[in-house]
């Protein structure tokens, strides 16, 4: 596939079509829909498998493998409108764009024909897991560990804050294993099914009302065949990076698709609302702040778009800024935006029909994950500025 830019900044004809595709069946589900999984723990299945049949889970993913051979900037554009309709999927930072990525790129034949056809039409999902309790954004501290055992390996630790596990097939957990050479420790991938003996996982009690749950995995010597271990024992640091852009550029995505919602939610009330002889929409006060979210927006979108060309162009090295900081600006103009919206209703902000106020944990969501606004800052400050480093 060749990447291609709207350079006019007019999007293409296919774009604007699959942004109305998108946008007709996420406003099917919608809000409430979101908010009731989210209530009742629930994952969004009848919208993952709609959503999959109508070939928008795997519009990234090589049509070899029954994807759409497009590319991130394509499932941006898909996660970005169902978060515009109330119903983002996170899971597409997750399973399409991250484990789909990853082994599209490094997994064996077998690994593909297994995961991506699934992930393409929805009937497969893969969580991603990376973080832990000891070690938070310092992944140099991971220490989930891989030791062979004949042609099996054993995989022990512990993992915080996955999503998505419940309704996943298989976990693409980070680990590290020994160097057969220098006897150091290297990072290594492997799909965990998650029926697994010795694989446990536990939800975490989280204040966000969204159908993903978050889990904490306990790894205790488990068991798994050699072909777990995606692509080649020397990838590991190769396949992470592989992922880390896409992951980025689509949390850009659900920051600017929530962002959009919360703001024409505020534009609509602030339009019909009177409590003087005006529409409140005609005070400044609420309409300079509804105008600087929606500058930030394009702003932060056009970068969103950067990131995602350059990532589909082959160029993983300018990518990796342009996502930081696209990820960093979507976050916070989905914090503001959220905030704002919630003022602008007044009473009816915080009010349970209005939906608005159980946007406010799930906008803050994307100054934590899947990398904290400061450790983007921390990036920006080291590379893009040469400052040195403090920690
Ligand atoms: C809703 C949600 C979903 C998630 N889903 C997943 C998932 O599917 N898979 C997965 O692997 N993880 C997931 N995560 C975990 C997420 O990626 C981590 O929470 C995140 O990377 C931060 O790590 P931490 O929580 O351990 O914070 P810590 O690393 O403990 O950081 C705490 C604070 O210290 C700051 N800090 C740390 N180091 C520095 C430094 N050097 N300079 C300045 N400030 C610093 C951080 O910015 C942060 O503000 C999810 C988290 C949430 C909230």
């Amino acid at each position: 596939m060749t990447a291609t830019f709207d350079s006019t900044f007019v999007e293409s004809e296919e774009r604007r079509d699959l942004r109305a595709a998108v946008r007709a069946l996420g406003s099917r589900y919608g809000l409430e829909y979101s908010l009731a999984c989210g209530k009742e723990h629930r994952p969004a299945d009848e919208l993952w498998r709609e959503a999959g049949k109508l070939g928008f889970l795997g519009v990234n993913l090589p049509a070899a493998y029954g994807g759409g051979g497009a590319g991130i900037q394509e499932l941006a554009l898909v996660l970005e409108e169902l978060g515009a309709s109330g119903c983002p999927l996170l899971m597409l930072v997750v399973t399409p764009a991250i484990c789909g990525s990853i082994i599209s790129r490094f997994g064996t034949p077998e690994q593909k024909q297994q995961w991506l056809p699934g992930f393409a039409d929805g009937t497969r999902r893969m969580a991603f897991g990376i973080t832990e309790p000891d070690a938070g954004s310092n992944a140099h501290r991971l220490t989930t560990t891989a030791r062979r055992d004949g042609s099996d390996w054993l995989l022990t630790g512990r993992k915080v804050f996955i999503s998505g596990v419940d309704a996943a097939d298989a976990t693409l957990i980070v680990g590290r294993m020994e160097d057969a050479r220098t006897g150091k420790l290297k990072p290594a991938l492997f799909i965990v099914p998650r029926e697994t003996p010795g694989f446990e996982y536990r939800p975490i009690e989280m204040e966000l009302q969204m159908p993903e749950r978050q889990f904490q995995l306990f790894l205790d010597d488990v068991r798994l065949p050699a072909d777990a271990l995606v692509g080649d024992e020397d990838a590991g640091l190769l396949q992470l990076f592989a992922g880390l852009n896409p992951e980025r550029i689509m949390a850009a995505a659900y920051s600017l698709g929530m962002s959009r919602l919360a703001l024409d939610r505020a534009v609509d009330y602030a339009k019909r609302r009177t409590v003087w002889d005006t529409p409140i929409g005609a005070h400044q006060g609420l309409a300079h702040p509804l105008a600087q979210i929606r500058i930030e927006l394009e702003l932060a979108k056009l970068m969103m778009q950067k990131a995602a060309f350059l990532y589909d162009a082959g160029d993983d090295f300018g990518a990796g800024e342009a996502a930081n900081m696209a990820k960093y600006a979507g976050a916070e103009v989905a914090v503001r935006a959220v905030d704002q919206a919630v003022q602008t209703l007044g009473g009816n902000g915080l009010a349970t029909e209005y939906g608005l106020a159980a946007l406010i944990t799930g906008a803050r969501v994307g100054r934590i994950a899947p990398v904290s606004r400061e450790m983007i800052l921390n990036f920006v400050a080291q590379h893009t500025l040469g400052l040195p480093k403090s920690y």
